[in-house]
């Protein structure tokens, strides 16, 4: 919001100054005409400031898309939520999905940590992975499962899927997968405060809650385990 109104204060100072040529300012007799550098700079910082905001517009239309698909295409619309917005949130800390509406909002900074992955997906890190997964597992709330822990195994068995319709190469997606699985997932195992809710021993190759996809992110497991 505050990129946006910074770019419409620029437009605006464009406007007047083209104006100013045309009909004389109050107090003036004659138009003046347009000091080019002054409109050249105005312009310019017009174009930086609304890069950004259009620059994540176009993301979250990109997310949208691919969040539909992994819905089973029920409509998902992903909101890249900013500082600013998490004021208005009734849950700032943590995103969340609307299964009714098919809204997804992720919170600050992972739609940042998404980009970053996607523009270095064989050198991730694991904050960026986890950003990966909290696409797919909001994805999986559209889908319609509400049960924490459900969802985060089917995220689990779909970020490989997930990775690739973001157009991370194969290789790439299937060991970015796996990293997730037995880094982030597994260290649940361990505790903490999100264990009781997001874990399950169930969610493993062969066991209760594999779907037993044909792109699962545990297929390779599944090929030399099974
Ligand atoms: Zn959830």
């Amino acid at each position: 919001m505050v990129w946006i109104l910074t770019s419409l204060f620029f437009c605006w100072l464009i406007f007047r100054e083209i104006r100013g040529s045309i009909v004389p300012r109050q107090g003036y007799d004659q138009p003046e005409s347009i000091y080019k550098p002054y409109l050249f700079s105005c312009l310019i910082l017009a174009m930086s400031f609304a890069w950004p905001p259009y620059h994540y517009w176009r993301f979250e239309r990109f997310l949208s898309a691919k969040a539909t698909e992994l819905a089973d295409f029920n409509p998902a619309k992903v909101h890249c939520s900013t500082a600013f917005d998490s004021i208005f949130d009734r849950e700032p800390t943590f995103s969340h999905a609307n299964p009714t509406n098919g809204e997804i909002v992720i919170q600050p900074p992972l739609c940042a940590r998404l980009m970053d992955y996607l523009d270095h997906p064989d050198r991730a890190n694991p904050y960026e992975l986890h950003s990966l997964n909290t696409f797919t597992h909001e994805s999986m709330h559209v889908r319609g499962e509400l049960n924490e822990a459900k969802t985060e195994c089917e995220a689990v068995q779909r970020n490989y899927r997930a990775a690739k319709l973001l157009g991370v190469p194969d290789h790439v997606a299937r060991k970015n997968a796996l990293e997730y699985y037995y880094g982030s997932y597994m260290n649940l195992k361990a505790g903490g405060p999100n264990a009781v809710r997001y874990f399950s021993e169930e969610c493993a190759p062969g066991k209760e809650m594999d779907e037993h996809l044909s792109d699962s992110t545990w297929m390779t497991i599944e090929a030399s385990e099974y």
